[in-house]
């Protein structure tokens, strides 16, 4: 698919998912449910896989929560949903684990905040014990660093060597090193305490773009370790997924990023499966990865006669995310497919052209007839109100004509 050169980092294996060493970039996503409640925290678990999530993480902040880690695990085993589960630790990750062993267990990885469990007195010994418990379950870990809570003893100590050097560097360049050597420092602990680098996974998460990237492109120069991608509080709506994708987007194109998590702010009552489409348009779109068959339309304009093309496009680009589970078993290779819905003459049949199958509607003026290409040629031309039905039984065709066995 891509022509694009991954940076190469160490593999590690999380469940039954592979990441980095060149493995395909994996979609990843976090409930916001009270993992305490086990219902409703299988029940997101099981939405964010289905949508194609390929690791979910749950938060375990209290004893209740650890408690219910292993019935989540056992109901989802269940369910027949084997993705795997990432706790998230912050402050008492260490009492946690030690105290629920089997909260331990089921868990897949363990995301430690330096910040938060930190060097000084006796962070030092919590950040020891995530890791020994770690290595005693055989679990990766991922080393998450947060602008939001960065630790502050290391902050200060490269603030005040900043402010006695003879060339100081702005403040936000300071922030970024401390923010990379938080993650550095931490991960050659974790391998001095007997951890491989195939169990350790860096993020530094900030919630600009720009920041973010300065941060990541410091740390891939300076580590091989795999590397989660990820913009924190990105915000609602499009300016979370125009944020988000900007910086990504940026950093993959450099060969940057093993794993990434679009944290989206959602609506009230909104889908929290958002977040794993849009990281699935994505990777799509840029290319590292196919998922769905994509639907090109064009935007539509002055031109356009009618709704009939938009909501033929809505309609075949709905049914195929819908048909997609079935499909993937059914029809191997059938998100690599490209259908396009294109408005009028002017660039219609040109991207129908370039497109498996694609059908250019009328536009204003135009004679009522609708050329339909296969493979780059003009197969057919539909005519009248159930031009958009026979188009989509011509996917339909085309689709077990193409993959079927
Ligand atoms: Fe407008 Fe035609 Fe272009 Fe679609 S293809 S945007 S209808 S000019």
């Amino acid at each position: 698919m891509t022509i694009i050169a991954r940076k190469q980092t160490v593999a590690v294996k999380i469940g039954n998912v592979a990441m980095g060493g060149g493995a395909p970039i994996v979609v990843q996503s976090m409930t916001n449910t009270d993992t305490a409640d086990v219902g409703q925290t299988v029940a997101q678990v099981e939405a964010l896989a289905r949508a194609g999530s390929e690791l979910v993480r749950i938060t375990v902040d209290r004893e209740e929560a650890a408690a219910a880690v292993p019935l989540i695990r056992a109901q989802l085993d269940k369910r027949g949903v084997d993705v795997p589960l990432i706790g998230d630790f912050h402050y008492n990750g260490h009492t946690l684990l030690a105290s629920y062993p089997e909260c331990a267990e089921s868990l897949a990885k363990y995301r430690i905040n330096p910040g938060n469990v930190g060097f000084k007195d006796k962070r030092d010994k919590q950040f020891s014990q995530i890791i020994e418990i770690a290595l005693k379950h055989d679990k990766p870990v991922r080393i998450g660093v947060n602008w939001g809570s960065l630790d502050q003893d290391l902050l200060t100590q490269l603030m005040n060597e900043n402010a006695e050097s003879a060339t100081p560097k702005d403040a936000r360049e300071v922030m970024h090193e401390a923010m990379v050597q938080s993650a550095l420092l931490s991960a050659a602990r974790a391998q001095e305490l007997g951890m491989g680098a195939d169990k350790i996974v860096l993020s530094a998460k900030v919630s600009a773009v720009q920041d973010l990237i300065a941060v990541y492109r410091m740390l891939a120069e300076r580590s091989d370790l795999a590397l989660h991608l990820g913009l924190t509080e990105a915000g609602m709506g499009s300016k979370g997924i125009v944020a988000s994708s900007a910086a990504m987007s940026v950093l993959m194109q450099e060969g940057i990023g093993d794993t990434i998590r679009i944290s989206l702010t959602p609506e009230p009552g909104g889908d929290r499966s958002l977040e794993v489409k849009v990281a699935q348009e994505l990777l799509q779109s840029m290319g590292f990865r196919a998922f769905v068959p994509l639907v090109a339309a064009c935007p539509g304009c002055g031109r356009t006669t009618s709704t009939t093309f938009q909501e033929l496009a809505r309609d075949i680009q709905d049914f195929i995310r819908d048909q997609m589970p079935v499909w993937k078993r059914q029809y191997p290779g059938v998100e690599n497919l490209n259908v396009a819905v294109m408005g009028c003459i002017v660039n219609g049949p040109g991207e129908s052209k370039h497109a498996d199958i694609g059908i250019s509607l009328p536009g204003t003026g135009e004679t009522p007839a609708a050329p339909v290409f296969v493979e780059g040629k003009k197969v057919t031309t539909l005519r009248g109100p159930g031009a958009a039905d026979e188009f989509k039984q011509m996917v339909l065709d085309y689709i077990e004509q193409r993959y079927g066995s």
